[in-house]
């Protein structure tokens, strides 16, 4: 088996992948090069078998992309309510993908295991409702929409041109879910 790729092997290939990288434009130079600013959101999976610029063969500045895991909408609500202040979205894509660790993370056991850990801290521990974990692939999705319908402070617009997909890993196909 090979040895995992350490931090220090990610240093030294930068290195050598700078000596061709191509310089990509800041925000000012954006409108003099005719290039639009992002107009769709994906929220998806920081898994590294669900990479968006893959799949969807995202080019340039064509869509901002958070990542976390499972893909969840709320811990990056902060973030979408403060980019689109910038940006105004168009659109927002949920991507949720099959055989996601999402599917390993048990909110009680995790609580356990970081009771044990920092038992002063029991407390913090419990103001979390969840730690993101899922059992339902679908249903992960309609319930981050539901984050985003609920919150009084997205545009409705947006939350309407909200729309939820599976990523099969599998097969590289999207899927469009049902809401
Ligand atoms: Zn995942």
């Amino acid at each position: 088996m090979a040895t995992p790729t350490t931090i220090d092997d990610l240093v030294e290939r930068n290195k050598e992948l700078a000596k061709s990288y191509t310089p990509r434009p800041f925000f000012t130079e954006f409108a003099a090069m005719g290039i639009p600013m992002p107009k769709i959101l994906i929220v998806t999976c920081a898994d590294p078998r669900c990479v968006p610029e893959s799949f969807l063969g995202l080019k340039g500045a064509e869509a901002a992309v958070f990542r976390n895991v499972c893909g969840h909408v709320g811990p990056e609500m902060h973030h979408i309510l403060a980019l689109d202040t910038i940006i105004n979205f168009d659109e927002i894509m949920i991507v949720h993908h099959n055989d996601c660790g999402g599917f390993l993370i048990n909110d009680e056991q995790v609580r356990k295991v970081l009771k044990e850990r920092v038992p002063e801290h029991t407390a913090e521990v419990d103001k979390f409702a969840t730690f993101g974990g899922i059992t339902d692939l679908e249903q992960s999705i309609r319930d981050d929409i539901a984050v985003l319908k609920a919150s009084p402070l997205m545009r409705k617009d947006l939350v309407n041109a909200t729309r939820g997909f599976t990523f099969d890993i599998k097969t590289g196909m999207l899927n469009p879910l049902d809401i």
